[in-house]
C-alpha cells in the first residue's frame, strides 16, 4: 500500500530490500548510504512487526536510522499487528517523545477486529501534529466510528481485545508445532510477532517453489473453502504461503485441508 499511495499521489519511491530471511531484519548501512547519497528523501516507512515477514524490527537498527547525523525526514514506523507482538514494550510509541522526526501509526483494524469503521492513530510530536491538523480535511471522525473506538479502548474493551490476542497467541503456537510435521512444508521465514505465519511449501524434490505454493493456494480456496495468502513473488519469499492464525475450530481444519492439498498437488505433479 506504501507504493501505491505514493503512485497516486505521484511521488517517488527508493525501495531497499530487508536482509533475506529469517530475519527479515533492516538493512541499516544500505539504508543510511541511501539516505546520505538522496538528500530529496523525505519519508521513511518501516513495518513492524512486518507484513507478510510477521518479525519486529529490532529497536537498535530504528534507532541507527534516527541517528543519521545529516538526514532530516521524517520517520514513519507502521505498527498496524503490534497488539499480536509478545510484550507491550515492543512498541515505540514512547520514542516519540525524544524523537521529534518519528510518527508511530497504529490501529484498531487488526487485534480489535475493526476494520470497518476505518480509525488508526498516529503518535508523533506537536510540530508533525499540528502538520497533520492542518492537512486534513476540516470535518472530524464520524460519531458512530468514535462512539465504537472509545468502546474499544475502554479498560472493557481493551479487556476483550487482550482475551482474543491470548487465545490466538495459544492457536499460533499450535500451528508452529503442528505445521513441520506436515509433507511438504518447509521452513517458518520470518518471525511470529503476528496474527499469520509465513511458510515454505516445498515441491517433490524438497524445494521451496512457487508453482507448487500457488497449486497449494488454489486447491485450498477453489475445493476446501479455506483462504490463505500467497506470497511467493515477495522479495525473498519463494514458495511461501502467508497463513492467518484463526480459532481452534478452523486451525483444526486448516490442518487438515492443508495436508490434503499438498498431498494432491504432490501426487498430480508426480503423474
Ligand atoms: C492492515 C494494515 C494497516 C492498517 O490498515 P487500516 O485498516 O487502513 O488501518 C497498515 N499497515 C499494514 C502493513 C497493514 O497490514
Amino acid at each position: 500500500m506504501y507504493s501505491v499511495s505514493a503512485q497516486v499521489n505521484d511521488v517517488g519511491l527508493v525501495k531497499v530490500p530487508l536482509l533475506p530471511a529469517p530475519t527479515f531484519a533492516l538493512d541499516v548501512p544500505a539504508i543510511l548510504t541511501t539516505l546520505t547519497s538522496d538528500p530529496t528523501i523525505k519519508l521513511i516507512y518501516l513495518c513492524s512487526p512486518g507484513n507478510p515477514t510477521g518479525a519486529l524490527l529490532a529497536k537498535s537498527d530504528i534507532a541507527r536510522i534516527l541517528a543519521h547525523p545529516t538526514w532530516n525526514g521524517v520517520v514513519i514506523v507502521d505498527e498496524a499487528y503490534i497488539d499480536f507482538s509478545p510484550s507491550p514494550s515492543d512498541s515505540l510509541a514512547e520514542w516519540v517523545l525524544e524523537h521529534p522526526n518519528l510518527v508511530v501509526t497504529q490501529t484498531l483494524s487488526k487485534a480489535f477486529g475493526l476494520a470497518g469503521i476505518r480509525l488508526g492513530a498516529a503518535f508523533t510530536s506537536p510540530p508533525i501534529a499540528r502538520l497533520l491538523n492542518a492537512l486534513k480535511a476540516p470535518y472530524n471522525i464520524s460519531v458512530p466510528t468514535s462512539a465504537l473506538a472509545s468502546a474499544a479502548v475502554s479498560p472493557a474493551g481493551l479487556e476483550v481485545m487482550r482475551k482474543n490476542v491470548a487465545a490466538l497467541a495459544a492457536q499460533r503456537e499450535r500451528l508452529l508445532e503442528e505445521l513441520p510435521k506436515i509433507k511438504g512444508i518447509g521452513r517458518l521465514r520470518g518471525g511470529t510477532a503476528s496474527n499469520f505465519l509465513l511458510y515454505e511449501i516445498l515441491n517433490t524434490e524438497g524445494k521451496p517453489d512457487n508453482v507448487t505454493a500457488l497449486a497449494v493456494y488454489e486447491r485450498l480456496a477453489e475445493l476446501k473453502g479455506v483462504v490463505v495468502r500467497f506470497r511467493g513473488k515477495e522479495h525473498g519469499c519463494e514458495g511461501c504461503l502467508r497463513i492467518t492464525v484463526g480459532t481452534e475450530e478452523e486451525v483444526t481444519r486448516f490442518l487438515a485441508a492443508l495436508e490434503e492439498a499438498i498431498g494432491e498437488v504432490h501426487k498430480g505433479f508426480a503423474a
